[in-house]
């Protein structure tokens, strides 16, 4: 399934981010001798304990929403957190990297669906964040994109169109705020039900975890 998946990346170069919550050591390191190297995980304690046990140069990614006191604990090697929803994360994620003397690389997350949630930026707070003088300050931080996840719905019109608002969304951050740092590139969005779709509306990182691993 590895090898199928990464066929159908390749001609968008789309990054694969392997999920594998609740999976055991062995299955991701079998994912790892067939070449994956980019693996998810959404659970601080669990991403902090298989990074112990696996080759070092695997990529962790935190998917999932993060509590700000659980920051500490993947800063010294997280490569990329996904789900970055407020002002306060952003100033704990950059007090954590400073400590690690890192710098960690973040994306926005967006609440792009019908499904109401308490996790996500709109377009009026983030924009409020990024003109303040507090983000300014946060030199050990850095925003390479956006992130977001559409309502789980088999009406594949809805999910186009919240992958399209999410790609709408990065395109303005790039023009008003990002314009000079061609790092902000990222739009991670798409999953195993709906990476096809993502795709076709402009991801550059789809997060699969059921396809690849089995069901949870
Ligand atoms: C679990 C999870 C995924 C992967 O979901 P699948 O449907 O198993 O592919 C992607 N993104 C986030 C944030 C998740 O928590």
């Amino acid at each position: 399934m590895l090898q199928q998946i990464l066929a159908e990346l390749a001609p968008t170069k789309t990054t694969l981010v392997a999920v594998s919550k609740t999976k055991p050591v062995h299955k991701i390191l079998a994912m790892y001798e067939e070449g994956q190297r980019i693996f998810g995980e959404n659970r601080v304690q669990e991403l902090v304990e298989k990074e112990g046990q696996l080759p070092k140069d695997i990529e962790w990614h935190q998917i999932g929403h993060l509590q700000t006191n659980k920051v500490k604990y993947i800063a010294p090697f997280v490569s990329l957190i996904h789900a970055v929803d407020s002002l306060k994360l952003l100033k704990e994620i950059n007090k954590q990297a400073a400590k690690n003397d890192r710098i960690i690389d973040c994306l926005l997350q967006f609440h792009i669906a019908e499904e109401s949630s308490k996790f996500g930026f709109d377009e009026v707070e983030v924009k409020e964040v990024l003109k303040g003088d507090s983000f300014k300050k946060l030199e050990n931080i850095r925003i390479v994109g956006v992130m977001g996840m559409a309502t789980f719905t088999s009406d594949e019109e809805q999910v186009k169109l919240e992958f399209r608002y999410l790609k709408q969304i990065f395109e303005k951050l790039k023009k008003d705020f990002f314009s000079a740092q061609d790092s902000f590139k990222e739009i991670s969005m798409g999953m195993s039900g709906d990476y096809q779709l993502a795709i076709s509306e402009g991801s550059t990182m789809v997060r699969i975890g059921s396809l690849l691993f089995g069901n949870r």
